[in-house]
């Protein structure tokens, strides 16, 4: 046992890999274990904005993230220096009247503002779209926030193994069958985490739910990140829902999405159905060539809230997974909550976040 690391972490996402940085710095000797690349999931192939969530127990995890984001410029992350603005967009101002009072009654720091005619915001919506503007939303690509936590895990002596199926072991881990001791396991594995704690099947609090996104170069593409209202209640819904239009743009590259679908689809399939809904939003969208297409799974958990602690009934295995649609902008201070547990900083993390509440 004398080589063994303090601690495997089991999925190098955005949660392993922020985790691993954290750890490592702590002085702590850390492998973090991936089957296929850094960001393969859901980290890498997401529509890349930090978002408030809209949350009140999720929202101080937001707050922190960005602080965590605002000392990565040295692995290469660039945090904008303001948040760009998201807008939620419906056909009428009606539809949107009550979103607008329930936000600006819950989130004062969102600043919920209506706009009846969104188009003078932002030329590229249709004319007769309403929406709510909302003062967040910071876009930094898919990967950028995982790849620069994977770096810094690096530079702080964390070592990262790609490329072989990890499974608990007692005391330990194996990778594709080999055994490998660690003092603690955190599974932070994404969708993929209760089936790692549990391979018997009866703990599933964690369902993947599935989102396709193509990217597309439009002439003159908007600054704010858009989003259909709506798509609260379709994550909390489940079911097989209709795409919900969203469109987030870093650079000159805007991601137009989504689905929230229980299986994998074939993303190229889908691809003309985003399109039509997207059209009906953003106009330039129907005669606009779509590039690269690409499907992840969102890991929702049950309550819509993240398991952050210690596997039930497991002393030295821990949880770190189920941020759903918010993984990018909250994942950094998740992290960090589980490190402070790891390294005996605090004796529990919030209630509301424990594993053992499934
Ligand atoms: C279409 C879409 C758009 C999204 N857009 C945004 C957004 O704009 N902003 C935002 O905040 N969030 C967004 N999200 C959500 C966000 O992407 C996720 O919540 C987040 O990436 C989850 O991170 P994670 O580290 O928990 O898991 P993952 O990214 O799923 O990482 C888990 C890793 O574990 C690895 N793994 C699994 N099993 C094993 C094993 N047995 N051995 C070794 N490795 C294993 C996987 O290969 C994977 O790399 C989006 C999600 C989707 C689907």
């Amino acid at each position: 046992m004398a080589d063994a690391p303090d601690v495997a972490v089991v999925g190098a996402g955005i949660v392993g890999c922020a985790l691993a940085a954290f750890l490592a710095e702590a002085g702590a000797s850390v492998l973090l274990l991936e089957r296929d690349e850094v960001g393969a999931a859901a980290s890498g192939r997401n529509s890349g904005i930090l978002q408030h969530p809209m949350d009140a127990a999720l929202a101080p995890l937001f707050e922190e993230s960005l602080r965590h984001y605002g000392e990565l410029r040295e692995h290469g992350f660039a945090l904008p220096d303001e948040p760009h603005g998201v807008l939620i967009l419906a056909p009428s101002e009606d539809a949107l009247a009550g979103e607008r009072e329930a936000l600006r009654d819950a989130f004062p720091e969102l600043r919920a503002e209506l706009v009846p005619a969104a188009a003078e915001l932002e030329p590229a919506i249709a004319r007769d779209v309403a929406a709510v503007r909302l003062h967040t939303g910071y876009p930094v690509g898919p990967a950028a926030a995982t790849a620069a936590f994977a770096a810094r895990a690096r530079a702080a002596g964390a070592t990262i193994v790609a490329g072989g199926e990890a499974a608990l072991a007692r005391g330990g881990v194996t990778v594709d069958g080999a055994r490998t001791p660690a003092g603690a396991v955190v599974l932070a594995a994404g969708p993929w985490t209760p089936a790692l704690a549990d391979p018997a099947g009866a703990w599933r609090p964690i369902a993947p739910l599935w989102g396709v996104v193509a990217e597309v170069r439009l002439p003159a593409p908007p600054r704010h990140a858009l989003e259909e209202a709506g798509i609260d209640q379709l994550v909390a819904s489940g079911g097989d829902p209709p795409p919900l239009f969203s469109l987030v743009t870093t650079g000159a590259v805007s991601a137009l999405g989504s689905t929230f679908l229980p299986e994998r689809p074939d993303a190229e399939a889908l691809v003309p159905l985003l399109r039509e809904r997207g059209a009906r939003f953003v106009p330039a969208l129907a005669d606009t060539r779509t590039g690269p297409v690409r499907a992840c799974a969102r890991p929702l958990s049950a309550d819509g809230l993240p398991l952050l602690g210690r596997a039930p009934g497991r002393h030295d295995v821990f949880v770190a997974a189920g941020h759903g649609p918010w993984g990018i902008s909250l994942g950094p201070a998740s992290a960090r909550l589980v490190a402070e547990l790891l390294l005996g900083r605090v004796a529990e993390p919030p209630a509301a976040f424990d594993p053992g509440r499934f």
